[in-house]
């Protein structure tokens, strides 16, 4: 889509010229694998290793950190996947969650119209345009067949609920956390006993049938969503939307993302979704452009309105301070657990020469990063030095994921670590046994200090304090 509205017009430039290089380091360093790999894989669907685990629970946990735990006003939630059917035609998912899809008569192939070169500016209004396939004169991408005129396909999941294959059971796999929000709005407000404004923040898997998947982890069929609903008086909406958005994309700066790879988009008009008052994007320069990072919406009273239309039951608020009643407005903060690790991955992404060898480095924010230590023996061959490595170790793992490995020589040990963004190294060495010393690593300056060896893991964890700010 065209940018109506970027807060930056310079271009500066990928992190990482092409994707392939960050797919290929995920699959060989055991960040992410294509799903059901020895089956010849499934499209739109991938796993996290044991690195690409730990990253994206760090990513997790900095975004519980910023948007519950550091917030009087915003409390938990885990609502389930399946929900009552009815939620989603309520939601406007069942008649309008649907993406304008076009078939090649001779591949058969399917596109999503405004994916196709000279597509990509339609308005929602156009993409419903029967002749529009004509008009612009566009082919199929891949064969230049004849293309057919744009339908509506429903991107939802459906599955059966019971033991009966039959229409009554059908229900959905949810497209988006948020419904799950809405409908426990009375059970939480009551039972954390908040006061507008407040919020209700959870991350939970989404399902989405998207029609053109693809840019590796960037659109996928099953993702995580990390979303936000802050309940508020109406008339207060805009005041807290213009609060969030900036707090939003400062998020991702203090986890390290360079700001000049991130601006703000707002929606059109006519690519407002049918609930939005105001929609902007947070944007992030992938490889492959400009692409959405986290949405925040000011949704109005559409959810809660029509879910107590719909339901009969009352969601309103009783406000004390002014003896009023009304159904609260919601901003929303909708952004993708998949699509931000991914981003701090890319982000991360630095190739150097030391020496006249190539470094990569994987620049994470420690806090985000999957091993924060590496303990590494200098002579294997030394018992002593060996077990104090692994005692070391031991305690170091008790408070964050730490990591011994003797399984090459040190300097190829220091780039395994550097790849795949080990903050620190601690290297113990003959000297340690007489001085009780070891070697502390930094990443990204290279530089070596000896500490002592009690000192270790306390400077660590000032170390990883102060980078979680
Ligand atoms: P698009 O217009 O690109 O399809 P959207 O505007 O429908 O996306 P939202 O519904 O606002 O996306 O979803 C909120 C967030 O969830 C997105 O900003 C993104 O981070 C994440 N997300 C949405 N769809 C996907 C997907 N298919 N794969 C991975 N993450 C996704």
């Amino acid at each position: 889509m065209t940018a109506v509205n970027p807060s930056t017009t310079e271009d500066p430039g990928p992190s990482v010229a092409s994707l392939d290089t960050i797919v290929s380091l995920s699959k060989r360093r055991g960040f992410i694998f294509p799903s059901s790999e020895i089956y010849g894989g499934i499209n739109a669907v991938w796993d996290y290793g044991p690195l690409g685990v730990e990253l994206k629970n760090n990513v997790k946990r900095a975004w519980w950190r910023a948007m519950v735990q550091e917030r009087e006003d915003i409390v938990g939630l885990d609502a389930s996947i399946i929900m009552a059917p009815q939620v989603w035609v309520t939601s406007g998912h069942v008649a309008n969650f649907t993406d304008p899809l076009v078939e090649c008569a001779t591949c058969r192939r399917r596109f999503r119209l405004d994916e196709l070169p000279g597509a990509e500016n339609l308005t929602n209004t156009e993409m419903q345009d029967p002749t529009v396939v004509d008009r612009l004169g566009l082919k199929c991408p891949v064969d230049a067949g004849p293309l057919s005129a744009p339908r509506r396909f429903n991107l939802m999941f459906k599955t059966y609920m019971g033991p009966v294959e039959e229409e009554a059971a059908q229900v959905y796999l949810r497209p988006e956390t948020a419904q799950g929000i809405y409908v426990n709005f009375r059970n939480v407000r009551e039972t954390s006993r908040k006061k507008l404004p407040f919020g209700i923040a959870q991350i939970g898997k989404a399902f989405r049938n998207e029609i053109s998947p693809g840019n590796f982890v960037f659109r996928m069929r099953e993702f995580e969503q990390m979303e936000m609903q802050y309940f508020v008086k109406p008339d207060e909406a805009a005041r807290f939307f213009n609060e969030w958005k900036p707090r939003r994309k400062a998020w991702y700066e203090r986890y390290g993302v360079n700001p000049a790879r991130l601006r703000f988009r707002q929606h059109r008009p006519d690519e407002l979704a049918h609930y939005a008052k105001e929609a902007w994007d947070v944007e992030y320069r992938f490889p492959f452009g400009w692409k959405e990072l986290e949405g925040i919406h000011n949704r109005g009273d559409w959810d809660l309105g029509r879910h107590q239309k719909e339901s009969g039951e009352n969601l309103e608020y009783f406000d004390p301070a002014t003896n009023e009643s009304y159904v609260p407005w919601i901003v929303e903060t909708s952004a993708g657990g998949d699509r931000a690790a991914f981003t701090f991955l890319i982000d991360a992404y630095r190739e150097e020469e030391v020496r006249g060898e190539k470094r990569v480095v994987l620049a994470f924010n420690p806090d985000l990063a999957p091993y924060k230590v590496a303990v590494l023996p200098l002579l294997k061959k030394r018992d002593e030095i060996v077990e104090k490595c692994h005692a070391l170790r031991d305690d170091l793992a008790k408070d964050m994921l730490a990591v011994y490995d003797d399984t090459a020589a040190i300097g190829k040990l220091y780039r395994r670590q550097d790849e795949i963004g080990t903050p620190w190294c601690v290297t113990i060495d003959v000297e340690s046994l007489e001085d009780g010393k070891a070697t502390v690593r930094d990443r990204d300056s290279m530089e070596q200090i000896r500490v002592d060896l009690s000192q270790v893991k306390p400077l660590i964890m000032e170390r990883l304090a102060k980078a979680r700010g």
